[in-house]
């Protein structure tokens, strides 16, 4: 049984928790919002293992390493960029 709880305001990563609710397999997890604006659906499980710490929009990032290895102090704002650009995130 898990012994850690998430509650609502909780960051994960670059996803902080929004709302309580259960997946398309009816299993726990949280609507959380990604800092580039992105909603998404995650399992509580995930969340509370460190596995998803993004939408997905953070570890396409990580692909450009030497861009960040350079101007670390841009991350952040690269990534929304870079997220916005792939249309999706
Ligand atoms: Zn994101």
């Amino acid at each position: 049984m898990p012994t850690k709880k998430i509650a609502k305001g909780d960051r994960f990563g670059h996803l902080t928790a929004q709302e309580y609710t259960r997946d398309s397999s009816k299993t726990a997890s949280w609507k959380c919002m990604c800092f580039c604006g992105t909603e998404v659906v995650v399992r509580s499980s995930r969340l509370l293992s460190g596995e998803t710490k993004s939408c997905g929009c953070f570890s396409s990032a990580l692909r450009n390493e030497t861009y960040y290895r350079n101007h670390p102090e841009v991350v952040d704002r690269t990534l929304v960029r870079l997220a916005k650009r792939k249309g999706q995130a």
